[in-house]
Order: C-alpha cells, then structure tokens, then sequence
C-alpha cells in the first residue's frame, strides 16, 4: 500500500474539520462574522490538538480573496497559499529556532509595510514561550500599539511561561484533549477513505493511546498500518504499537473485585513477559478502577471510550464491588503505583498487591454494620474482661408510644441472658443498660428484670447516655490489660533481646553511635544509610571499628576513598580530632548489631505491644465480632 503521511494530508482545512474545539471554533467563528477580529490571538493547549491548523484557518478566514469569512473559500490564490504555507503575507514563524531579540527586531521592522496583496499580514508564531526575554519586550512594543494590517496569532503548549505583559494584549482560546468520540468519528472517516479496515476497537486502542492528541492518534495509525498493512485488527494494533492489552487490564480487574487472584495474577504475568512497563499497567488498572466508580456513583460515563462489550462487564463488575470496596481497591492500588516505582522488583510488589486487594473483604451492608458498631461505642455496658457478657443498648424507649417506635426500630440484642420471644416491649426493657444519670461510677450491670411490665416509669436519662458512658469507664475502670505499661520503658525492654551494645553512653549526652549516625545524615544523607547497616564492633575517641558481614554493597561503598574520607573527615568534626575509621571481616564478640536493623526490631516490638493492647480493648473485640472478623493489624500513627 501506498505510503501515507496522515497528519499531513488530513491536516483540517477549514473551522468544520477542526475536531474537539467547537469552542474555539464558535468564539473565532462570532469575531469574525461581526467584523471584531482582535489582533493578537494566543492558541494554547497540549500537543496535536490543532493549534497551528487552526492558526492556518484563521488566517485564511481573515485574508480569503471572497472576504472575511468564517468559511474560506479553500480554492482562491490566497487560501491555496496559504494551505501550502507561501503566501508571502502569512508568516510562520518557530519560536523555538528564532528566539532572539534580533529575530523580532526584524520582525517588527517588517510589521511597519502594509501588506503585499492581501488584507493582512498575519504572523503565526509557533512554540512562543521559547521567546527570551528581551525578544518578549521587543515583541511587546508591537502589540501595544500595532499597525491595523497586522494579526500575531500565537500558539504554544506552555502559557505560564508567557510574560503578563503580552498574555493581557492577546485574546487567549485554551484548545482541549480532543474528546475520544469526536476523534474515533474523525478517524473512522479517515480510514473509510483511505480504504483501511480497521474496527472501532482496534480504533479505541489508538485513541487511548494518544491521550487525546490527535496528531499522536494520527501517528500510531501510521505506524499500525506500516505494521499490519490494510487490515487492522485490535490485537494486531495493539502489538504493533505496544500498547497493554485492555482485556488483561480487565482480567485483573475481574481478579479483584470478584475475589479471584489467579486470574489478576495471570494477567500481570503474562504483561509482565510480554515487557511491559508494570508502572504503565498498574495506572492503567487505577484508572479502570476510577471508571468504575464513576459508574457506580451513577454518573454519566460518555467520557469513558469503551465498546459495549467492555462496558457491560464493567458495569457488572461496578455493581459486583459497590463504591466503598472500589475506594479500598483504589487507594491500594494507586499506593502501589508509587512503590512500583522504586521496587527493585515492582512484580513482587504488585502481586503482593493484588492479592491483598483480593483478600478485602466484602464490604457489604455497611449501613446495618456501621449501626451496631455505633451503639457499641455509643453505650454499650462494656465488660472489658468479661468479653462474652456485652450487651447492645437499644434505643432509649419513650414510656407511651413503645409499642409503635418498637415496630419502627427494633432493639439490636446480641445479649448473653437468654431472653424469652416475647414482645418486642418487653425485651427491649430487660436489656435496657443500667445507665447512671450522672458519670462517675457505673454500677456493675443490674441483672436484667425479664418480668418488668413495658409501662415501667422510665428513669430520668442523661441528654447523652453514650457520653457518660464512655467518661466513666475511663476515668474509673481502666481495663485490667496486662500490657497497660508506659510505652517509653517497655520499647526499652523490649530492646534487650539485641546483643549486648557496648556501653556507649546510651540514653545519656555525648558521643554514641546512633548520634554519630544520626549527624551524620545531616553532613552526608547518601553515607549515614551505609553507615546504618554496619555492625559495630568499637566506637571510642580513638577508632571506629565497622564490619559489613558479607554485605559487599555497603562495605565497598564505604570502602572508596572519596566515601572514606568523608566518613573520616565528617569523625573528625564529630571528635573535634582525627579518628581511625576500620573496616574489618571479623564481627567482634560484643558487636552492636547495625542501628537499621534495631530500628526494625524496634518497630516490629512496638507494633506486636500495640497489637496485644487492642486485641484485649473489649470495644475492638466486640467490632470484631459484629463484623465476624480477626483483628489482622494494626497501624502505626
Ligand atoms: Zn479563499
């Protein structure tokens, strides 16, 4: 088949072919049909959205030999010339090549002659935020008071980097992405008449691809035809210009929600063979997940260009997760897409992802959970060392109308005494929490009066039961938790199963290790990490003793000579006089081990003492329960 350039040779020609910028297009279209055409014009917007076409239109409407017209006749000398970029009126001028103040010095000595044989002479000056400074204030004399035959049309993809001074002379259309339904009607009308067979899918893998740019679209067609000939299918497109395939996308999408890792999992292997880039997929699924949620809200989806089939099994997949497990799913996975980024081995990471995404549990009837959950925490006679014997409040019962608000509103009762059927009054009596009317001490739970008539006169309760509640049990009956100590001493404790640290003067002022390294971030932040995976074998005044046992990626680093001579001359401030930095093989008997790894035990002591506290706090053990769940981890805040 024939070569084809098809930017160049669907470049529009007029206001009507310009895809995407209707806005634009109606704005210049009014200026012009009432004669108030500015004289600076700044087109701004990404890459291949049609600026400088649109500049080449414009320009054309202003100097078409029929008159000032929205629709340029196309055919006459002015128009022709124009499209072929040599009319000797129109100036196309790249910003980037002619930056210098000279450049527009020239420029505007020619501004001053009326033009050769049209109405005006038009400057179209491309890419003009490459302009330097001096060629802006050249530039600005001109605009401020420019001769009535000349038109600048401007046209950059950076306009914060314009000067103010030109920006408030110059009348600003922002061209948009170009919209994927509006580009697939183009491009299919392309295709049809460049007799290529390519289906809207295949189509939609370009118009994805090209993020709205429709030249980029363009340019990936060209590359897919080079590729495939004149018979385009989606998975030849695909290949043809490394895209990732949608369907694996979905495929983890499916591992996901409907709980099914294999399936995610097999689809990232497969990607991850096929080389692609696992940061580009991982988007690619957050963005998926987006979409989902934007269906499941509810909200209109015309911006998602995707075939029915795809949306069919999205929305599926939508109402299958529902919008708060979509949230969870999003927020792990755009984590993800920021540790990818940095993992040594991103497949590790996203599988790990992805398979803890797929242990989320089901997320469902959240409202009838989170209404227990409130009335635990709202006033619920927690026991904590009694876990079993907790009962859940029921609404406070009005003493006339309870029949009525009982029907309306039953008493959720998980309670331990075994309450006979009867009617719901009567229970909701016998499990009425004895709630003090004032805070300080709760009486031990009244055994409950499975006899009591419903017309009981009602105690005078506090405004807010759940609050008094909650005072009183702090403030008077902690719970008997075994690992109730200051956190302070027992991270220390719990620091003793190290080996023995040599005494450094821990804990009190003056040189230590850990103070060394930690001032030494601050003089070296690239040597103090090396230095924190280092046993220590000695610290005094006289030498520092290391030993990297076995880590050859540290020992060497420090080992080079411009790293040793930092290390050495960084102990030398620290020492206020010389000290021997040693690196040696032999671990000595009373090594410290190395401060990254203190650190971890550290945190990990910190987070099983944090864990063993909540897993006793009565109130988490009975969210636990309602919600039939383990108490998995804890978070460090
Ligand atoms: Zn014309």
């Amino acid at each position: 088949m024939s070569y084809l350039v098809l930017a160049r040779k669907w470049r529009p020609t007029n206001f009507k072919e310009l895809v995407g910028q209707q806005h634009v297009v109606q704005t210049l279209s009014n200026a012009i049909a009432t004669g108030r055409v500015h004289h600076a014009f700044l087109f701004t917007g990404c890459r291949g959205v049609g600026k400088t076409s649109a500049a080449r239109i414009l320009a054309k409407a202003l100097n078409c030999e029929e008159g000032l017209s929205v629709n340029p006749c196309g055919k006459c000398t002015n128009c022709i010339e124009i499209s072929e970029g040599s009319s000797p009126d129109v100036y196309e001028i790249d910003g980037a090549s002619n930056t210098s103040v000279d450049n527009i010095r020239e420029l505007r000595e020619s501004v001053r002659y009326l033009p050769a044989k049209s109405r005006f002479k038009i400057y179209i000056i491309d890419e003009v935020h490459m302009l330097s400074t001096s060629a802006f204030n050249a530039l600005l004399k001109t605009l401020e008071e420019p001769p009535p035959h000349v038109k600048f049309i401007f046209a950059t993809t950076e306009p914060q980097k314009i000067p103010i001074t030109i920006l408030s002379r110059c009348q600003r259309f922002d061209f948009r992405r170009v919209p994927g339904s509006e580009m697939l009607a183009r491009l299919t009308e392309m295709m049809q008449a460049e007799k290529i067979n390519i289906g809207s899918d295949a189509l939609r893998v370009i118009i994805r691809e090209s993020q709205g740019s429709m030249r980029d679209a363009q340019s990936l067609l060209e590359q897919a035809i080079a590729f495939c000939g004149d018979d385009l299918s989606e998975e030849r497109v695909i290949e043809a210009i490394g895209a990732v395939d949608r369907h694996y996308v979905e495929e983890a999408l499916i591992g996901i929600v409907e709980r099914k890792p294999e399936r995610a999992i097999a689809a990232i292997n497969y990607v991850y063979g096929a080389g692609h880039d696992l940061v580009d997929f991982t988007s690619l699924l957050a963005e998926q997940l987006r979409d989902l949620a934007v269906i499941s809200a509810g909200l209109p989806m015309d911006q998602l260009e995707r075939s029915e089939s795809e949306l069919a099994t999205m929305r599926r997949l939508a109402q299958a997760a529902g919008p708060i497990d979509l949230q969870r799913f999003f927020s792990f996975i755009s984590a993800t897409i920021r540790e990818l980024r940095n993992a040594p081995i991103p497949k590790l990471i996203l599988d790990m992802a992805i398979l803890r995404c797929s242990a989320v549990e089901h997320t469902n009837n959240l409202s009838a959970i989170l209404n227990e959950l409130r009335s635990i925490y709202a006033g619920a006679p927690v026991k904590p060392s009694v876990p079993d014997d907790y009962t859940i409040k029921a609404p406070p019962i009005a003493p006339m109308p309870a029949e009525k608000s009982m029907e309306q509103e039953p008493p959720k009762v998980i309670a331990k005494p075994e309450l006979p059927k009867t009617k719901p009054a009567e229970i909701a009596v016998a499990v009425q929490p004895p709630l003090p009317p004032s805070p300080p001490s709760p009486p031990p739970p009244a055994a409950p009066e499975l006899s009591a008539p419903a017309s009981m006169p009602p105690e005078e309760e506090p405004p807010h039961p759940a609050d008094s509640y909650i005072l009183a049990r702090e403030s008077v009956a902690p719970p008997a938790s075994p690992v109730e100590v200051p956190q302070k001493e027992t991270a220390k404790e719990q620091f003793a199963p190290m080996p023995q640290a040599p005494a450094l003067n821990p804990g009190q002022e003056g040189p230590s290790w850990a103070d060394f390294v930690k001032q030494l971030n601050n003089y070296d932040p690239a040597l103090a990490p090396v230095l924190e995976h280092a046993y220590l074998n000695a610290f005094t005044p006289d030498v520092i003793q290391l030993c990297f046992k076995g880590n050859d990626f540290y020992r060497s680093y420090l080992a080079a000579p411009e790293h040793m001579k930092k290390a050495r001359d960084f102990a030398e401030k620290y020492f206020k006089h010389p000290i021997k930095i040693e690196i040696v093989n032999e671990l000595s008997q009373n090594a410290e081990p190395p401060l990254c790894e203190q650190a971890s035990a550290k945190a990990k002591n910190r987070l099983r003492e944090m864990h063993q506290k909540a897993a006793g706090d009565a109130r988490i053990k009975a969210v636990v329960e309602i919600l039939d769940g383990s108490l998995e981890s804890i978070k460090m805040l």
